[in-house]
C-alpha cells in the first residue's frame, strides 16, 4: 500500500472522492506506461502486441464480475459509462439519489424520479409501481456515494423481470456500482445486470479510467464518435497503459475485499458509537445495516456543512460534505435533501439539511484516525455551538 496520506501527514477520510493508488497498481502503470504505449489500433508488431494485452485486459475485468470480454468496453470512468446508458433511452425509471452523471442526462428525457424511504434505501415495490409499459430502462445505483446506502438490487431485478414478463416487456436493468466495487459481490449473472458502471480512480487505480458492461444483445449505442476502437462502441485511442493498471487494482481489492470489509466494519462500529456520546444531537444519515462499511455520514443540526468541512480541514482531516463534483455549488446535498423530504413529506429548505458531512474510511484509516477526527470534532462542536444554537 502507498502510504500517501501518511506521509502528508493528513487524515484522509475522503476514499469515497478518491483513492490513493496502491503501490502495486502504480508500478504497473509506470511500466505500462513505457513499454505499452504504441496504439493497439495500429498494425505494426509493437501495436499488435498490445492489441493481445488489451484482449486479455479486458478478459481480466470481465472475469471479476462474471462477464464475457466483449461485454466490457473501457471508458474515461463512470460518468462517461453512465452518459452512454442514459443518453441511449427515452423512457426511464431512476431514483432520486442517483449521482449527477446519472441524474443530469435523466432529467433530459422522460424520467421517473421515485423517491427512496427516510433510510436511504429505495422500496423495490415502488420502482414496480413506477413502470408502465413505454419504460425502457431502470436505473438504481449499487450504492449511495454520499451516505453509502446499499440498494436492494436482486428484489429490484426481481420486480422488473416480473413486470417484463407479466407485460411482454424488454426493460432492462442498469447500475452503477461505482463505490461498491471495494466491498460488494458484483456477479452479473447472479444480480441479473444488463448494464454497469464503474471505475478505477475508487479502487486505488488512477483516474480518468472507467468500464462500461453491456450484456449481450443489449441494443446500445455509442454516444462518442470517431474510431472503431471499443468494438465501435466508444471512439478514442485505448489508454492502455490506465486499464492495466485498473486490472491490478481489480485483482487487489478481490483478494484483499474480505479482509477490509471486516475490518471497516469494526471501525465503522466505534466510529458510529463514539459520535452518539459526543453530541446527542447528531443525527446518522442513512440506514445503518444495509450499508457499505467505509461510510459514516452525520448530521449536526444547524451547523453549516462547509464549515464543519473546513474546520476538520484545518485540523488535518479531510472530509465532503457531499460529493464532490459537486461540493463547489451552494445547494444542499440532493441526498440528503431526499432523505429529509422523504421524512417530513414535503420539501424542505436548503438550511434544514445543512451540517451533514461526509467521513468515509478506506485502506491507511486506522483507530487513531477515527480517535484524532472525533477529538477534533468535539473541539469543533464547542467551538461552533457558541455560534449556532
Ligand atoms: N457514480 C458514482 C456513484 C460516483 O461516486 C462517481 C464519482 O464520484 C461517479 C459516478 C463518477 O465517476 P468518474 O469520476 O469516474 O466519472
Amino acid at each position: 500500500m502507498l502510504k500517501s496520506t501518511k506521509k502528508l501527514n493528513k487524515i484522509y477520510l475522503d476514499y469515497a472522492s478518491a483513492t490513493p493508488m496502491d503501490v502495486n497498481v502504480l508500478k504497473v502503470l509506470t511500466k505500462a506506461l513505457k513499454e505499452n504505449f504504441a496504439n493497439a489500433s495500429a498494425i505494426h508488431d509493437m501495436a499488435v502486441k498490445n492489441k493481445k494485452v488489451l484482449d486479455n485486459a479486458r478478459k481480466d475485468v470481465a472475469r471479476f464480475f462474471d462477464a464475457h470480454s466483449n461485454e466490457i468496453f473501457f471508458t474515461s470512468g463512470s460518468t462517461e459509462s453512465n452518459n452512454i446508458v442514459i443518453q441511449n433511452f427515452k423512457n426511464i425509471v431512476t431514483t432520486n439519489i442517483e449521482h449527477a452523471s446519472v441524474l443530469e442526462p435523466a432529467r433530459l428525457v422522460n424520467t421517473t424520479f421515485v423517491g427512496v424511504e427516510t433510510d436511504g434505501i429505495v422500496d423495490p415495490k415502488k420502482i414496480k409501481k413506477a413502470l408502465t409499459l413505454e419504460t425502457e430502462l431502470v436505473s438504481v445505483m449499487c450504492a449511495n456515494n454520499e451516505i453509502g446506502t446499499i440498494q436492494p438490487i436482486k428484489e429490484i431485478v426481481k420486480e422488473i423481470r416480473h413486470f417484463n414478463k407479466t407485460n411482454n416487456t424488454k426493460i432492462l436493468f442498469h447500475t452503477d456500482a461505482t463505490q461498491a466495487v471495494n466491498y460488494l459481490d458484483l456477479n452479473v449473472e447472479r444480480l441479473g445486470i444488463d448494464l454497469m458502471s464503474f471505475n478505477a480512480g475508487k479502487i486505488y487505480g488512477p483516474k480518468g479510467i472507467g468500464a462500461l458492461y453491456v450484456r449481450r444483445r443489449t441494443p446500445i449505442k455509442k454516444i462518442i464518435f470517431g474510431g472503431d476502437q471499443e468494438n465501435g462502441m466508444r471512439a478514442g485511442t485505448e489508454n492502455l497503459p490506465a486499464i492495466l493498471a485498473f486490472v491490478e487494482a481489480l485483482k487487489i481489492t478481490e483478494k484483499i475485499k474480505d479482509k477490509e470489509v471486516k475490518r471497516l466494519k469494526k471501525l465503522q462500529e466505534y466510529f458510529i458509537k463514539k459520535l452518539k456520546t459526543l453530541d446527542k444531537n447528531i443525527i446518522l444519515n442513512g440506514d445503518i445495516e444495509n450499508r457499505l462499511p467505509n461510510n459514516i455520514n452525520i448530521t449536526i443540526p444547524k451547523i453549516p456543512s462547509d464549515l464543519l468541512v473546513i474546520e476538520l480541514s484545518a485540523r488535518g482531516v479531510m472530509v465532503s460534505a457531499k460529493s464532490a463534483c459537486k461540493s463547489g455549488d451552494e445547494k444542499a446535498s440532493h441526498v440528503i435533501q431526499a432523505i429529509r423530504e422523504s421524512e417530513q413529506g414535503g420539501s424542505l429548505l436548503n438550511k434544514e439539511v445543512d451540517g451533514s458531512i461526509r467521513f468515509s474510511m478506506g485502506r491507511e484509516t486506522t483507530k487513531q484516525d477515527i480517535d484524532y477526527t472525533l477529538k477534533s470534532l468535539s473541539q469543533i462542536l464547542s467551538k461552533l455551538k457558541k455560534w449556532y444554537t
